[in-house]
């Protein structure tokens, strides 16, 4: 696969940053809620609340969609991110709370873009468990299995029945959800949220939330927010504030490649009729999908984690970059001669537990965190859960499912450097192991 003309994108390559970036705050004022970051989340909150007929104030540092929620890969799914085996274990009771809302989110964001008519090329594709190999497969059926348990609406399928490419040997595709362009879908709330009452200051970075006398303030370079309620939102610069408990989260940057347009033959030679997005069940996952352009989005398979607060602004590894590009051609054999067009990437959070999280500092002080990657779909539902928190006093059932009842949180295991390169590792350990297997086989069917 040819890297050589790859251009690096310090933003999204989904989409430009906005032409009509909002003004700064510049003076004080006051409201009854004020949202410290636009991203999904953020956005989403403000925009309940304005809907709901609230004074609300929204602060982002950049613009709004500056985070995650524009560079993502756009996989819209319908159940929770992170090892289920794993959570399983250790949540059991919390896993048919989690794939509810997991259901629940995908389709909230499904309602969001009809009810604001976004137009982000939607697809209701579902996205597949896809696994490299047979051992994959075992484990694709062992979740499949504990999701079913739990109340998901997964199916279970060959490479054909999944209409999945060859390259892939079977898989569990989530039935709810799909993809979409989230540069445009983010652009589209973002709209949303403008044409409502709601005060929203861009490029206003948030440089402290203290409290006074049953109030937030809020410190900003050119003025001050004192609000009755306050709603944190900054997800993986979370960790820049002094009031933020300590090990809330892990700040984790990941990254997306997009190849050149694709002869169309050539596509529909892959098999990927079904056209779902598709996630190996590495460790560390790959995720790879279709996009109306024509092109492959496809990334991750490495973390990378911040050591720093602020977290700087980053362009990817070519390293990383070139070692994508060597497991597509893996994936995609018959693909293997097509360029990689553009890199990009984010900063997401991860908790320890691997849980999206949400809940209460105080009285004033509300937060969400971390959907581990999966915030596409579940940060702009929780974020209007909390709205509807806010102004019915009333905690949703989804809500209740992640909602933290002391922010203690343990410190988060695997997630210092040695560790990440050790997951890593083993993925690759596998990767060999089951390439060799492959090639002993070819060579005996060569043989016979
Ligand atoms: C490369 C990549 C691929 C991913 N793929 C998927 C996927 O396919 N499916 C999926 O479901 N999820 C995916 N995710 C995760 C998903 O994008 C996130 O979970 C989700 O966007 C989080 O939304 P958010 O609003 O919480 O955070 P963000 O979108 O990161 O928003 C936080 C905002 O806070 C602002 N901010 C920070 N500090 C301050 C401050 N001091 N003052 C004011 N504002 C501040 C930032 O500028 C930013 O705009 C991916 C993420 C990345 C990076």
């Amino acid at each position: 696969m040819k890297t050589g003309g790859v251009q690096y994108d310090t933003f999204s390559g989904w989409v430009d940053p906005p032409a009509d970036v909002r003004p700064s705050l510049s003076g004080d004022l006051t409201c009854d809620v004020a949202v410290v970051g636009g991203g999904l989340g953020g956005m989403s909150t403000a925009l309940r609340l304005a809907e709901r007929g609230r004074d609300v104030v929204l602060l982002e540092a950049e613009f709004c969609g500056h985070g995650a929620s524009s560079r993502n890969a756009g996989q819209l799914a319908g159940a929770p991110g992170g090892d289920l085996q794993l959570l399983n274990l250790f949540y059991r009771k919390k896993m048919p709370g989690m794939i509810r809302l997991a259901e629940h989110a995908a389709h909230h964001v499904e309602d969001l873009i009809e009810k604001h008519d976004i137009d982000c090329g939607y697809e209701r594709s579902g996205n597949v468990f896809a696994a490299v190999s047979r051992g994959q497969m075992g484990r694709v059926r062992r979740v499949a299995k504990l999701l079913r348990r739990a109340g998901g609406d997964v199916e279970l399928g060959t490479t054909e029945s999944l209409g999945i490419p060859h390259g892939f040997v079977g898989g569990m595709r989530e039935n709810v959800g799909g993809i979409m362009n989230p540069g445009l879908f983010t652009a589209g709330v973002r709209r949303a949220l403008l044409g409502t009452p709601a005060q929203v200051f861009e490029r206003t970075k948030v440089t402290g939330v203290a409290r006074d006398r049953g109030q937030a303030v809020i410190t900003t370079a050119q003025g001050e927010v004192r609000a009755n309620k306050v709603v944190l939102a900054t997800n993986a610069y979370a960790g820049e504030w002094d009031i933020t408990p300590p090990r809330l989260s892990v700040p984790i940057w990941v990254i997306e490649v997009e190849t050149e347009p694709i002869d169309p033959a050539r596509l529909a030679a892959l098999g990927w009729t079904s056209r779902s997005g598709l996630v190996t069940q590495h460790n560390i996952m790959e995720n790879y999908r279709l996009t109306p352009r024509g092109t492959i989005v496809f990334g991750v398979r490495r973390l990378e984690r911040g050591r720093t607060y602020p977290l700087p602004a980053k362009k990817p590894d070519p390293a990383l970059v070139e070692e994508l590009a060597q497991a597509f051609a893996r994936r995609f054999p018959a693909l293997s001669d097509v360029a990689l067009d553009r890199a990009w990437g984010g900063w997401i959070a991860i908790t320890s537990s691997w849980l999206p999280l949400a809940g209460q500092l105080d009285e004033s002080i509300y937060y969400s965190i971390a959907c581990n990657g999966h915030g596409l779909a579940q940060a702009p539902y929780v974020g209007s859960l909390i709205a509807d928190l806010i102004v019915d006093g009333e905690r949703h059932e989804d809500l209740a499912a992640l909602w933290v009842k002391k922010a203690e949180f343990p410190r988060p295991m695997m997630m210092g450097p040695l560790g990440l390169r050790t997951i890593w590792a083993v993925d690759r350990f596998n990767d060999f192991v089951n390439g060799s297997r492959r090639n002993a086989l070819r060579g005996q069917r060569r043989s016979a």
